[in-house]
């Protein structure tokens, strides 16, 4: 039997429609939600994320800002304008758009970002919130992911999830989130002997590596459930994610396809994050 298909187009719709409903009730209560999104440079891919950006700030009524610099800013400018952002009450939210120059070093401009504001999730002390269960701003790819399985019926509480990637923006939240929602998790990577093996022990298997349908049917528990993070662009153009979903779709119980699954999720996630922030701005 084919896996059921989901389709995280769908949940984010949703979900931005319950944002909405609650930006309408904060903007009664007189706190807009704002966020400012800073991009370096011309890089083509960023100006498209950062146009996605404001453009769902503004479908959702929130207070939004984009600051365009030149790629020549120097560090110094950056960190200027960002500690201005920090102390500006209509801004909930300071994202900076990555990657950046070479010049500009981005541990320091990620840690120059005051916590509360810090939407991305990205700031040493967000990700020390998320590792000891404090109340953080969780990475918004991550935080997407599980959306997807809480939204569909899959919980992960006592379920055995496999994710396959490490890296500090997609594997490791992705672990630790599971693990707070009561999953028992393996972490695989490169260096794992045996991955199709590891694999195939998953009730619930997250991927993100960033190697094109890399995962075939064999890696695959009959009945899993298979979350593609991967976005990779083949040499004719097309998109397609870590997994082979072709293959795999007859295998698994439950499938994200690539484009149309967890990438939808994390704009969502980053207006989610922002709300949150501008409602605890009023306590
Ligand atoms: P990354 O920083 O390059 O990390 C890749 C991870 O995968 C590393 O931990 C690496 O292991 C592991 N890996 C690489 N090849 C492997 C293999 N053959 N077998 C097992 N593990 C392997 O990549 P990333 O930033 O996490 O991104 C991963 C993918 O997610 C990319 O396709 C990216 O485009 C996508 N992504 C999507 C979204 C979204 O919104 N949908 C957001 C972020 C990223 P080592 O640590 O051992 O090197």
């Amino acid at each position: 039997m084919s896996a059921q298909i989901i389709f995280g187009k769908q949940i984010s719709d949703s979900i931005r429609e319950e944002l909405r409903m609650e930006a309408d009730r904060l903007k009664a209560e007189g706190v807009t939600p704002g966020l400012v999104v800073i991009i370096v440079g011309e890089d083509p891919a960023s100006q498209v994320y950062v146009r996605n950006k404001a453009k769902a700030c503004e479908d959702l009524g929130y207070y939004s800002e984009v600051v365009r610099l030149p790629a020549d800013t120097t560090q110094e400018a950056l960190l200027a304008l960002i500690g201005e952002y920090n102390g500006n009450g209509a801004v909930h939210g300071i994202l900076v758009q990555l990657p950046l120059p070479k010049h500009i070093e981005e541990k320091a401009i990620i840690d120059a970002i005051a916590v509360e504001k810090d939407v991305d999730g990205f700031h040493p002390e967000s990700v020390g919130n998320l590792m000891i269960g404090d109340d953080a701003l969780l990475p918004c790819t991550p935080s997407g992911v599980i959306e997807l399985l809480k939204r569909t019926g899959n919980s992960p509480a006592g379920k055995h999830a496999v994710v396959i990637g490490r890296s500090n923006i997609v594997g490791k939240p992705v672990a630790m989130l599971l693990l707070r929602e009561n999953a028992t998790v393996t972490i695989c990577h490169s260096r794992t002997p045996n991955i199709e093996e590891m694999a195939r022990q998953a009730d619930i298997l997250v991927v993100g590596v960033g190697v094109p349908k890399l995962v075939k049917k064999e890696w695959v528990k009959p009945g899993a459930v298979v979350i593609d993070v991967g976005v990779n662009r083949l040499p004719d153009g097309k998109l397609c994610g870590d997994v082979d979903y072709d293959d795999v779709v007859e295998t698994a119980g439950w499938i994200t396809p690539v484009p149309g699954g967890v990438g939808p999720m994390t704009i969502t996630m980053l207006m989610a994050n922002t709300l949150t922030s501008a409602k605890r701005s009023k306590k």
